[in-house]
């Protein structure tokens, strides 16, 4: 039975006396992570408040940072506040009982159970930002909206998923263009901003300078027009005791629109005396003081964001493991501990008896993650099915291994050279045909076969051989 729990800073220890277990961020590591259905936070002070999120946010272990945090608090906290805090929901101080425990944890319990079906929940396990980032996303299974703020550097923030970061310098901004631009996330236009080019700040000073000298000390001044006599001048030269009188005929005027109208307006350089039309623009970054044309400050697009199908399912497995995920279901793949102790044995086997031969065949896929961008949703279908061509070209007492997401090592037991090259073509032909037919695309594949002996260097050969297929 998961309980909401409390966590609390070592410097307070809040105002509640619930009947929930109460730990300090000191204590975090050692909370039983399977059991925590909430967090609940208990503080007034907004920095408090943000020192607590921010312990749980950027926690390496999912089932810490992904959970629900509750603010309990006094004030009458309405949807429209409660879209600027960096928590998932407030709850009264004054209220909280069993029952609304209970009511709150049946509202987390569908991202609890998100975060049940990750492997290595309880393991900490998470370091990477953007996957922290997606991961958050996908668990609320809800649109994260901009909101505009004065306190973080790019103006616009993320409320729920700021925390997570240690700085608020536009970092929150890259991290969610670096998902969109592998179509984990979709984007949903809400507005744009102006940034410094040269940092990111959104807080931008535009002036209106003087074209000539560029001094920012311009005055502007009406032009009237006389229709009766089509002088046009500045507006001080029309006015004689605080009436208007034409400069140049001396009649007085009356009514705009009847007798005379303003058709523009001139500005005059305080410095140099200039007088011209139309100002310069410039703009002046107001935390690293550069300034430059408006035109060359980054136009930023900010957006509200969801996760998209091929997000959804990279958000549980990883991105680049979602291959080798399933290898690891459909075939037995070694670890690679387990590959060079198999490797040692089946070396000193051969040497031994001088009778046998063995291959070991190298592969690599050099754009692995494209092809999963690709695919999206199919991703999943299509890599079980390249795990079946695997499967059927390898003999069972063929043995696998993922050196990482997109390097496989396979010894290819009696099996000499020749016949390898033949196992090897056979493997590549099949993916090739795969990826063509599902994608009109041919992917890039590299192979190394070696025989096994006792002059084998695996590491060596993996050197040599990622230096020759470099991409
Ligand atoms: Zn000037
Ligand atoms: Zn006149
Ligand atoms: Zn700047």
């Amino acid at each position: 039975m998961r309980q909401p729990v409390y966590l609390r800073t070592v410097q307070s220890l809040g105002r509640s006396s619930g009947e929930f277990d109460k730990i300090e961020i000191s204590q975090l590591k050692s909370v039983d992570m399977a059991s925590i259905a909430c967090w609940l936070i208990d503080e007034d002070e907004p920095e408090l408040v943000k020192t607590l999120v921010e312990a749980i946010r950027q926690h390496p272990c999912p089932s810490i940072y992904l959970r629900g945090v509750v603010l309990l608090t006094d004030k009458n906290i309405n949807t429209d506040d409660l879209s600027q805090q960096c928590v998932d929901t407030c709850s009264n101080l004054q209220l909280f009982d069993k029952t609304i425990a209970n009511e709150l944890c049946s509202s987390f319990s569908s991202i609890n159970e998100w975060i049940d079906k990750l492997p290595k929940a309880t393991e900490f396990s998470d370091i990477n930002i953007s996957f922290k980032v997606l991961r958050f996303l996908v668990s609320r299974k809800a649109e994260m909206l901009p909101v505009m703020s004065a306190q973080v550097y790019c103006g616009y923030d993320y409320p729920l998923i700021a925390p997570m970061l240690e700085t608020n310098d536009g970092t929150i901004l890259e991290i969610l263009d670096f998902l969109d631009e592998r179509a984990l996330l979709t984007p949903r236009f809400i507005t744009k901003t102006h940034l410094c080019n040269n940092c990111n700040s959104a807080f931008l000073n535009f002036k209106e300078v003087c074209p000539h000298c560029r001094a920012e000390e311009i005055k502007a001044a009406e032009l009237i027009h006389h229709f009766k006599c089509a002088y046009t001048g500045e507006f001080s030269d029309f006015t004689v005791n605080g009436k208007l009188q034409c400069p140049k005929c001396d009649m007085a005027l009356h009514h705009i629109g009847v007798d005379y109208d303003k058709p523009s307006v001139v500005f005059r350089c305080a410095q140099c005396e200039h007088s011209f039309q139309e100002p310069e623009i410039t703009s002046t970054c107001f935390s690293c003081r550069r300034s430059c044309k408006p035109e060359d400050q980054v136009s930023k697009t900010i957006n509200a964001y969801s996760a998209t199908a091929i997000g959804q399912n990279a958000a549980i497995f990883g991105l680049e493991s979602l291959f080798t995920n399933i290898l690891q279901n459909k075939l037995k793949l070694f670890s690679p501990e387990a590959f060079t102790d198999f490797l040692q044995i089946e070396t000193a086997r051969i040497a031994r008896y001088k009778i046998s031969n063995s291959s070991l065949l190298m592969m690599q896929f050099h754009d692995l993650e494209k092809l999963q961008i690709r695919l999206g949703r199919r991703a999943e279908e299509v890599f079980i099915e390249l795990s079946a061509i695997f499967k059927s070209t390898l003999r069972q007492s063929d043995v696998i291994s993922a050196r990482n997401e997109s390097i496989f090592f396979m010894v290819l037991t009696e099996t000499a050279l020749p016949e390898a090259q033949l196992v090897a073509q056979r493997l590549i032909d099949a993916i090739t045909a795969l990826f063509e037919s599902n994608l009109d695309y041919s992917p890039a594949i590299s192979t190394a076969l070696k025989q096994i002996n006792k002059e084998l260097q695996v590491e060596a050969l993996l050197e040599e051989f990622l230096e020759k297929n470099v991409h």
